[in-house]
């Protein structure tokens, strides 16, 4: 059974490093014409069904503008990927209120704004999908990411409401949950973290970016038409 996106847009948020650039190439590879949005991305372009344009999901202003462009394009979104995130560690007794809110307005405010943005278009042709990248860290707590797991954890109580929000119009709304993931996020960290989440995986190894864009293309495909509001976690067994 393959799974074939041919006909529908999906706006992935995120999408030029990591994660978000490995569920850019596969929802692409299924057919999906993509928009990858991203702080990081310079020129406005379209290759291969993949266009990039340059957006901070921290400016409303410019949410609102891209996403008027891209529907004046013929690019209303049919999938939603929240996907951009950053990570600003530190023990709460230390952590400062701009690293508490950076992360907060990024990892929690993006994933509002851009759901914000696209709910008019699906709900008006009453079909939609989006997925939100939370993490286990959200689920469990991690020493030194307080920020962090309360913008994930948030992310999951958004996913679950919105998901009853949008329900009538058959808009589903889940969230994956990735343990560890090979990534730049995660490169920079020292060598026990690392080791740490090699030993906790139950299948021996860190997880890859392929291993969430699976996910997300399971979830927004018609395999799962009866899933919303709930979390999948893809974490090799790192939390049993
Ligand atoms: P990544 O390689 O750093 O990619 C994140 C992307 O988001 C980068 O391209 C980044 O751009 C972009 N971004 C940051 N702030 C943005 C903003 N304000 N507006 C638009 N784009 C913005 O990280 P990743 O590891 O792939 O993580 C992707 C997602 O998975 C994040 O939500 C992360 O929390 C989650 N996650 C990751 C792991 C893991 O182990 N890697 C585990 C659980 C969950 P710049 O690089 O230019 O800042």
């Amino acid at each position: 059974m393959t799974i074939d996106l041919t006909g529908s847009v999906a706006w992935v948020t995120g999408g030029a490093s990591g994660i978000g650039r490995a569920i850019v190439g596969t929802l692409a590879g299924a057919g999906a014409r993509v928009v990858s949005l991203d702080i990081g991305h310079r020129d406005a372009g379209e290759t291969d069904g993949i266009a990039t344009v340059a957006l901070d999901v921290r400016d409303p202003a410019a949410v609102a503008t891209v996403t008027a462009d891209l529907a004046a394009r013929g690019l209303e979104p049919d999938v939603l990927v929240n996907d951009a995130g950053i990570t600003r560690d530190g023990v709460v007794w230390k952590l400062s209120d701009a690293d508490w809110d950076a992360v907060l307005d990024v990892n929690l405010g993006g994933a509002f704004r851009m759901t914000r943005a696209v709910a008019p278009f699906m709900r008006a042709r009453r079909r939609g999908a989006i997925v939100n990248i939370a993490s286990i860290n959200g689920l469990r707590g991690k020493f030194g990411q307080a920020n962090y797991a309360a913008s994930k954890g948030g992310l999951i109580a958004f996913t679950r409401a919105v998901a009853k929000e949008l329900a009538r119009e058959r808009v589903r709304v889940n969230a994956v949950a990735p343990g560890f993931i090979d990534t730049p996020m995660t490169r920079a960290l020292p060598e026990p973290v690392l080791a740490q989440a090699r030993a906790e995986a139950v299948l021996g190894r860190l997880g890859d970016p392929a291993d969430i864009a699976h996910a997300v293309l399971f979830l927004v495909s018609p395999l799962a038409s009866h899933i919303t509001g709930q979390v999948l976690v893809v974490d090799g067994g790192q939390t049993i």
